[in-house]
């Protein structure tokens, strides 16, 4: 049924019918969670042999002989370095293997630019003004990062190669306040965009205005292809900038969070071999050292690159069936309304729905009435602030199947009753 030209008996009628089925809802007192990009307990079921791999102090050494039960090594374990590089294509040289957690190494790199300055650059706390450009629909987190520290937000509109370059590339050139830009370049949250290598290549070549600007690579879905064996291929970053004399613009983030457990897993941050010198200088004095047995329960356990993948494979098996009881769904019951549109991602952890616009609120409004709770309206820009008011993000890891069957029709559900309500007064 099209939405947008119904009659007004037709719109009575069909809101009618919605309204029945929204109390039968209700009554079900239900609590139903699709909001944030979470494991299900399955998916961190099939990584507790990683607890068994540490038995005794042998297991704790390091291959330079070093005890990961100490304190000591800033920059991780030799082995776990080796890891990520095979994993990921980056030099040893680049990277750092740290704590849990990669945004916390976002919020630090920014932090420390503030507190710092980037290079010699004079600390970001000490200017007027800060601007980070925001590709927008993008990750909440991230955004949340400059709220805190008071960066002004400059959102930037999302195509299905990547953010707009052209838009990008004015920007960055001529305004020197804008010291850095938020990417997830491969399954972005929440788009589920792959950067095209023409998108790569225009980063890699920006010409920015300020010399501390920095683009933040945010890789947190690097290998979390549904098909593993037909993985959709990213163009090296790092190759690519340093062909344009560009290395040190890049600051690169990862982790296993979504591999292993998303709270025990290990995070990298790499650069070039200048920045990442100076940021250990900040880096000692924060900490001497990360969680180095768990670096080491990683490299026991996966072994190699090959062996996360094959782990990936696992991943995938589960959560591929998820994202097409989602699909199907929305298929279902919004195919042909002409009031929603939504991606089919091949990887990664979301799916980006765009409701009729000024939906977006309502509906989210009417599912949380439902019990259902989603990443709130808006949350997927810049301030919270969604300028059309239309896109929802669904997260479909972490209900149990059933439950996300029943989530996903009650949201079809109400952003048929929001349409209708802001259609046909
Ligand atoms: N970046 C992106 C794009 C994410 O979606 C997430 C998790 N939702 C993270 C980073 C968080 O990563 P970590 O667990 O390593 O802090």
């Amino acid at each position: 049924m099209n939405y947008l030209n119904l009659n007004k008996e037709e719109a009575n009628r069909e809101k009618a019918r919605l309204n029945a089925e929204f109390e039968k809802y209700k009554a079900r007192s239900l609590k139903l969670d699709m909001s944030r990009g979470k494991p299900g307990k399955d998916q961190l079921d099939i990584t507790m042999g990683m607890l068994d791999v540490i038995a005794n102090d042998t297991d704790c050494k390091s291959e330079n002989g070093f005890d990961c039960r100490n304190y000591g090594i800033l920059d991780g374990i030799p082995e776990a370095k080796r890891l990520f590089a095979e994993l990921l294509g980056i030099k040893e040289s680049r990277i750092i293997v740290a704590g849990n957690s990669s945004l916390n190494l976002m919020y630090d790199t920014v932090a420390r630019s503030m507190l710092y300055g980037v290079n010699g650059s004079t600390p970001w706390a000490k200017l007027d003004k800060v601007k980070f450009l925001c590709p927008a629909p993008g990750y909440d987190r991230h955004f949340a990062i400059c709220e805190s520290l008071g960066i002004e937000m400059i959102p930037v509109a999302m195509t299905n190669t990547g953010p707009d370059m052209d838009m990008v590339e004015k920007y960055v050139a001529t305004d020197a306040a804008i010291k850095g830009i938020w990417c997830v370049p491969k399954f972005s949250n929440p788009c589920g965009v792959v950067y095209s290598d023409d998108t790569v290549r225009r980063f890699a070549s920006l010409k920015p205005a300020a010399k501390d600007f920095r683009i933040y690579w945010d890789n947190a879905y690097a290998v979390h292809d549904f098909d593993v064996d037909n993985q959709i291929k990213l163009l090296d970053i790092f190759e690519e900038a340093e062909k344009c004399g560009n290395l040190d613009m890049i600051n690169y983030f990862a982790s296993t969070s979504k591999i292993s457990f998303p709270g025990s897993g290990v995070a990298i941050m790499a650069s070039s071999e200048q920045n990442i010198a100076q940021i250990e200088k900040v880096m000692t004095v924060q900490t001497i050292g990360y969680d180095k047995i768990n670096m080491m329960r990683h490299v026991k356990y996966f072994k190699n690159a090959d062996g996360i993948l094959e782990h990936m494979r696992k991943h995938a098996q589960i959560i591929k069936p998820k994202f097409d009881i989602v699909l199907e769904t929305l298929e279902k019951e919004l195919d042909g309304t002409n009031i929603a549109n939504w991606n089919s991602p091949k990887g990664g952890y979301f799916i980006s729905l765009d409701v009729l616009s000024g939906c977006a609120k309502r509906a989210y409004e009417l599912v949380s009435e439902l019990g259902v709770t989603l990443t709130k309206a808006g949350a997927t820009f810049p301030y919270g602030k969604d300028p059309f008011d239309r896109n929802i993000r669904i997260a479909p890891t972490f209900p149990p199947n059933e439950e996300l069957k029943l989530a996903s029709e009650i949201l079809c559900l109400c952003v048929k009753i929001a349409a209708l309500e802001k259609l046909y007064k």
